[in-house]
Parts: structure tokens; sequence; C-alpha cells
């Protein structure tokens, strides 16, 4: 379901754009209808009553809850049934985030990624992108959505726009703290500076190098690295937000000192964050994790070169952090 069938489902009840906003209000912030003097039978008409209840059972069935996994870090992953019964994951992450899913599979195909590995299963619809959300709520509080989880953001624009938008509005999420995660595509930098709500942007860049990046990201637009930093940067000083390069470390792939010099290069006087995010590790996809040492003194060597950078740890490493990881095992435990 898109938001806009929920809208148009409400406007074919008798519901007035004061009804629509209440009613959506209430879901995105995981409040019920019928609290406070806000109550149905105070505020809807006859027939929009009568349609509520219907419709939100279809809307708790957007998005349920399979199995949560917590980690020792604070987050916890979520492995999310749809209502035809695919799944995505979503994480709880600490200090109130949450990643969610924009794709089930995703037609990228990074080398180093689970959820590639399959291409391309659907769409999700914007309305499932929300519930994610509303699954979270329901469970603790939420002030920041990253668009990171399975799928590539860029590849699902208009139904990751609508659910932008929604957050950002009924949804009381700052616009900020919405971060459109992509591998880069122009379609982004065409559209986001048109949105009411202009979230924040992470970039995937993973190298420097245009040869090394179109066999890290097979299916990638072709854009040199260079390139996308210059578009970046326009829309980091367009928004007042910095761009949030995201970069996956794979030991003796991409955290060599040239890699160190060429960031350096790009990223010199850029309105940008590095974080560096060691590999976690997915058997049999030949990737492994730099040392931990190792790791801090790329970073250490990168803020040496004036380049604000952020060593992270992907969210719940114990339990299989990787994104499409918890829906695979999922899968291998579903199958005769
Ligand atoms: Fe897709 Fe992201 Fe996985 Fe790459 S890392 S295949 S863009 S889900």
């Amino acid at each position: 379901m898109r938001i806009e069938h929920l809208r148009q489902r409400l406007r074919a009840a008798g519901a007035k754009p004061c009804h629509e906003q209440l009613v959506l209000r209430s879901w995105t912030q995981a409040r019920p209808l019928d609290s406070g003097r806000d109550r149905p039978e105070d505020f809807f008409p006859a027939p929009v009553r009568a349609a509520l209840p219907a419709l939100t059972d279809e809307l708790h069935a957007l998005a349920r809850l399979r199995s949560e996994h917590p980690g020792e870090d604070g987050s916890a992953r979520l492995l999310v049934e749809l209502a035809d019964g695919q799944t995505v994951e979503s994480v709880l992450l600490p200090r109130d985030g949450l990643c969610v899913s924009t794709q089930v599979g995703c037609a990228v195909g990074c080398a180093f990624c689970m959820t590639g590995r399959d291409g391309l299963l659907r769409q999700l619809g914007s309305a499932e992108i929300v519930a994610q959300v509303v699954l979270a709520r329901a469970r603790r509080f939420v002030k920041k959505v990253v668009f990171m989880g399975m799928g590539e953001p860029a590849h699902n624009m208009d139904n990751v726009l609508d659910a932008i938008e929604l957050l950002g509005t009924e949804g009381g999420i700052g616009h900020k703290n919405l971060v459109f995660s992509t591998v880069g595509d122009h379609r982004v930098f065409e559209r986001l500076p048109l949105g009411i709500v202009k979230p924040a942007l992470a970039l995937s860049l993973h190298t420097t190098r245009a040869d090394l990046r179109a066999e890290l990201l097979p299916r990638a637009p072709r854009i040199d690295p260079a390139e996308l930093v210059e578009l970046s940067e326009q829309y980091a000083r367009s928004t007042g937000y910095p761009i949030q390069y995201q970069w996956t470390l794979l030991a003796g792939v991409n955290d060599s000192d040239e890699e160190v010099d060429g960031i350096a290069r790009l990223l010199a006087g850029k309105y940008a964050v590095m974080n560096l995010i060691p590999y976690n590790a997915v058997s049999g996809l030949g990737f492994t994790r730099p040392t931990r040492e190792h790791a801090e003194a790329m970073a250490l060597k990168l803020h040496q070169h004036g380049i604000l950078t952020k060593l992270r740890q992907s969210a719940g490493q114990d339990v299989d952090a990787g994104c499409g990881q918890l829906r695979a095992r999922a899968i291998v435990l579903k199958s005769p």
C-alpha cells in the first residue's frame, strides 16, 4: 500500500483534510486514535468512523514483527513480515534511531552484501516503509530514521520520498534526522532538493577508485567518485547538513594508504563526515574486516589530513548485523 492509497480510501469514506491529517498523525506516531479529546466518536463523521476499524487492521498488517534479536550495544534487529509474507529487516539503533528497509532484496549487488545476492524481489510501498517506523515506535521512542536497511532507496524513489515527506510532517521527525542513504544516482541529486522535506544524505563511497568501485558495486550507476563528491557537496551546502560518507572497511581491499590519500584529496574542505565501518564478515562472500588497530590507524591518518572521520561499528554485531543476514538466515531455517 502507498500512502496515497490510504489518503484516497479516507477521502472516499468522506474524510476531510483535518480527518486525514489526524489519522496519518496518529498512525505515524503510533498513538491510538481514541486518545484524549480526539476521540473518533467526537471528531469523525459516521462513514469515516465506520471505515476506520478495517483500515486500522490493514495498517497493522503492513508490518508485523516476526522476531526480535537484541544486541549487546543496545540495538535490536527486527525481522519484519509484510502482508504478503515477504520479510525485511529493521534495526532499532542506540540513541533513538531506526534503520528501515526500502526494498525486498536489492539490484545493486554489492559484492560484500548478503541482500544483494538474490537481486531485487520487490519494491516496498511508501506505507510499508512508514509501517516499519510505526512498528518500532510501538516498542520504543524513535527520533531518527535512516534509510540504510535492505535495498537501494534511489531505486524506489517515489515511495521513499513519499515516506520521508510523511515522516517529516505528520510523523514529527526532524528533517535532518531523516537520512537518505544511496550508492549515488543522478536521480537522487535531481529529486532530493525539490522535496518539501529535505533529508540528510549518506553516500556509500567505499573506494575512491572508479575501477574498484565498479567491482564492489557492480550495478551502481557508473559515476566517478569525484563527481559523486561534487554533487553531494552541492546538496550539503543547499541543505546545511553535512554529507555522511559511508566506507565499509574491507581488509586488503579499500584500507590502504593510497585510499587514505584519495579520500584526503576528494574530501579536503568539503562539508562532510567520513564514517569508516569495519566489515561484518558474511560467510561465503570472501571479505574480512581489518584489525581494530589498522582501522584506528586509518581513521587517525584521515584526521591528520584534516578529514572529520568517525570509526563506527555496525549496530548489533553479535546478531548477524550485515544487512540481509537475518532475513537470509530465516529463509534457510524455514527451508525443508
Ligand atoms: Fe543493496 Fe545496500 Fe546491499 Fe549494496 S549494500 S547490495 S546497495 S542493500
